[in-house]
């Protein structure tokens, strides 16, 4: 099969911190040769430098280098993946601000890394599960070639993005974890719908949920563009502004087809970072 992908006009690499400005009127990925509802297939070179299109003296913007706020190991706190041992690959920069970030220190921090130091650092945990998450990893467009070397080296890749950006470019292979900003988190304009169109039921779907305000918003996202049957669809209380026991029981009061998820790694061990 033919496969042209496209660079998102969308994205414009600051130089500095690697962040992006999304304009998100511009963005949409329904002009791939997939059409619509593919994602990049594994054997097509997805923002592969080498294709002439990049700054091959810029490491970074030809994405042979990414800026990296920190890589860890722990257990993963999110998503149908929850408690598995996770290696975290965190890229600095992000072009949001919600409200409940809770990686504001991600927005900045960093070092630029060759991709080849990165993939090194990453095996040397032993561990076959990778989560590359941000800030909003997809912000830098190297992050597009990373996800394909961690598929091609055989690991279980997640990606925690934030939906304001087009992963129609993201390896098929990849489970992307998408974020809807709710009315509450201050970014709601920032939700780029024409991602629903490039999930599978490997995806994940979520919502962080900052009021009931927030979760009534939800509820009708999840019934009018029908959510749950294109991906598992996650309904997460923002850490301190919704209880557990609220949404649990708003959530099985609506008789809802989603799952309620609590951070892990917050319930084990507070709001530290690196964990
Ligand atoms: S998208 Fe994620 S990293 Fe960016 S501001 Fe929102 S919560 Fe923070």
């Amino acid at each position: 099969m033919t496969t042209v992908t496209k660079i998102p006009a969308d994205i414009k690499i600051a130089a500095e911190g690697g962040e992006a400005r999304v304009a998100l009127s511009q963005a949409s990925s329904h002009d791939t040769a997939e059409g619509k509802g593919a994602r990049v297939p594994h054997h097509a070179p997805a923002h592969d430098p080498s294709d002439g299109r990049e700054d091959s003296a810029n490491p970074q913007a030809a994405g042979t280098a990414l800026r990296i706020n920190e890589i860890f190991y722990s257990l993963q706190g999110e998503s149908s993946r929850v408690g598995f041992p996770t290696v975290f690959v965190r890229l600095t920069g992000c072009p949001l601000r919600c409200g409940y970030c809770d990686t504001a220190y991600a927005f900045h921090e960093g070092a630029t890394r060759p991709l080849e130091d990165i993939l090194a650092e990453v095996a040397s945990y032993g561990i076959k599960r990778v989560c590359v998450t941000g800030g909003e990893p997809l912000a830098q467009r190297g992050c597009f070639l990373l996800l394909r070397k961690l598929c091609d080296a055989g690991y279980s890749v997640s990606l925690e993005t934030s939906g304001a950006i087009a992963v129609a470019e993201v390896d098929e292979r990849v489970s992307c974890i998408v974020d809807i900003k709710t009315p509450g988190s201050g970014e709601v304009d920032k939700n780029l719908w024409e991602n629903l169109d490039h999930l599978s039921r490997a995806d994940e779907i979520k919502f962080v949920l900052t009021s009931k305000a927030d979760y009534l918003w939800a509820v009708t996202m999840l019934h009018e563009r029908k959510l749950a049957s294109i991906a598992p669809v996650l309904f997460s209380p923002s850490f301190g502004e919704v209880s557990y026991e609220d949404l649990a029981a708003w959530i099985l009061r609506d008789r809802l087809p989603v799952r309620m998820q609590v951070q892990l790694h917050k319930v084990i061990w507070g709001e530290k970072r690196g964990v």
